[in-house]
């Protein structure tokens, strides 16, 4: 078993991700999960490029982190100049971090047609910037760009430049194949060429041009890399970065080298969830390991097997990395289907009982009238506990209203105004919106936040309306899906009427009944 440095980049090369600006805030809360899942580097920016970052290594300090190191990032000095003059190299040391990245030049063609400067100039400046840092006291991992495509045009130059840093004193030298164009084997063999030559510890930097960026840093780790650079969620420029998720579960579970402690192997899923909602990216569901689907299980027959040998359709136990195993209900799924699903609510039914064949029928019919509920489990698991008698209506609705007006003012065209009950209190709230759901929404929060103060955590993140048989015009039957957060768990559900607001209405109301049930199970 080998131990494995995780270096994490979602802050510097993930925020080169399209759609992706992190503000200061969003920075010291990824960096502190990162902290919690036992990652040992975390880079963070480019002081010198970016002078937002300064401010991020300015506070990160308050984090008081216990496992990671933070890095901060920056070019070898310029042409011509010495390292102490260079402005980018002095700004990277008043990040004040303990360890500095510096990255430099590995093919012949960058030097000359880029940087525009000799071969043998490059090779001082990724010498003389490494030992102005090493002189500083810093530990320092230099990033060897486009190594891969740099060896291919010349093994001898690429080498050379890794000779420069570790001759400077580099405590590791990361090999990057920027471009991502490299395939498995071809990093596996130059990989192991350099890990023989130098006694430095290695590190490896993929990006997923090829789609193999997971791959190609597996064969890195088999070729002797001991450090693995990425980002969660393989978010990244382009086509992205390597995975890290998918990396930490492979290198950990399936090749047997530590990554992380083994206790915080379960924070997987939840980690990667969290970075996705800072970052503002809808999670993958078909994600490896942490995805929605990644054990959802919806044939019959499938379903049938799981239930009995869980081997049989998985390849881990979805526990392992803190996901679970998704049963999908419809009206393919059979008894056995239905029956696993519910068995998490009511241990004591099995396949004969009176209850599990009332629910068939219940489920057919809910279908039949076009509710979905493979996408929409959240408002399943409310409509099984309300058959069941497992279920406490946390509010009674007495009466909505919503009024439309056109045109806009200030670009609120809605009123909404609602009576609900809770226990033997009533209460009746107003509010205006963006549209007339939306102002449904504000008000009937409004009118629970007085009871559930827990209401103000949701967050409505998609809003789907679908048509049903609509060669029926303006009668037609619509199907809304809501998808809500509380930054810890995500929960869609469904609400199907001839009358839109009726529909989101019902989606809304399951909802918030499943986060008040889900807080209320937690206690
Ligand atoms: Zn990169």
């Amino acid at each position: 078993m080998t131990a494995i440095a995780i270096y994490d980049s979602t802050l510097r090369d993930g925020a080169q991700a399209q759609g992706v600006s992190y503000s200061v805030e969003d920075k010291l809360k990824i960096a502190a999960q990162l902290d919690d899942l036992g990652i040992r580097y975390i880079e963070a920016g480019n002081p010198g490029s970016n002078p937002k970052d300064l401010e991020f290594f300015a506070r990160v300090g308050e984090l008081q982190l216990k496992n990671a190191k933070i890095v901060a990032f920056g070019a070898t000095r310029k042409v011509g100049v010495t390292a102490a003059e260079d402005a980018n190299v002095r700004s990277l040391l008043e990040a004040g971090t303990s360890v500095v990245a510096i990255f430099g030049k590995s093919w012949n063609y960058q030097v000359t047609e880029i940087l525009r400067t000799s071969l043998a100039e490059n090779l001082l400046m990724i010498g003389e910037t490494i030992a102005y840092c090493k002189g500083r006291g810093l530990e320092v991992v230099y990033d060897a760009e486009h190594f891969f495509d740099g060896y291919k045009a010349d093994a001898d130059y690429a080498l050379a430049t890794l000779g420069a840093a570790a001759e400077a004193g580099a405590d590791s030298i990361c090999l990057c194949d920027t471009n991502g164009g490299s395939l498995p084997l071809e990093i596996l063999d130059i990989t192991r060429a350099v890990v023989t030559r130098f006694a430095t510890t290695i590190g490896i930097h993929c990006h997923n041009d090829s789609e193999l960026a997971v791959a190609n840093t597996l064969m890195a780790v088999q070729a002797g890399a001991t450090q693995v650079q990425g980002t969660i969620n393989g978010i990244g420029e382009r086509c992205g970065n390597a995975n890290l998720v998918s990396i930490i579960a492979d290198l950990q579970l399936k090749m047997g080298h530590s990554c992380i402690p083994a206790s915080r192997m379960a924070q997987l899923t939840s980690l990667a969830h969290c970075v996705a909602e800072i970052a503002n990216i809808t999670p993958n569901e078909k994600a490896a390991y942490v995805g929605n689907h990644a054990f959802a299980h919806k044939g019959g027959m499938h379903i049938d097997a799981v239930s009995k040998a869980p081997a049989a359709y998985e390849h881990i136990d979805p526990e392992t990395v803190g996901n679970a195993r998704h049963i999908l209900m419809s009206e393919v799924a059979g008894r056995s289907t239905l029956l696993a699903k519910i068995k998490s609510i009511d241990a004591s039914l099995d396949r004969d009982s009176p209850q599990l064949i009332a629910l068939m029928e219940k489920l057919k019919a809910l279908e039949h009238e076009g509710y979905q509920f493979e996408s929409a489990e959240s408002s399943f698991e409310l409509v099984v506990r309300k058959m069941l008698g497992k279920y406490q209506p946390f509010f009674t609705l007495q009466e909505f209203k919503v009024m439309v007006n056109e045109p806009a003012v200030h670009g609120v065209n809605s009123s909404a105004m609602i009576k609900i009950r809770v226990g033997d209190l009533e209460e009746i709230t107003a509010a205006e919106g963006d549209g007339p759901v939306n102002a449904l929404d504000k008000a009937m929060r409004k009118a629970l936040e007085r009871f559930y103060p827990a209401i103000k955590d949701i967050k409505l993140t998609d809003y789907k309306v679908r048509v049903l048989d609509s060669d029926q015009a303006s009668a037609a039957k619509v199907r809304v899906l809501i998808e809500s957060t509380d930054h810890r768990e995500r929960w869609t559900t469904i609400g199907v009427s001839t009358d839109v607001i009726d529909a989101s209405w019902l989606a809304l109301v399951d909802a918030v009944e499943y986060k008040l049930l889900r807080d209320q199970e937690r206690v």
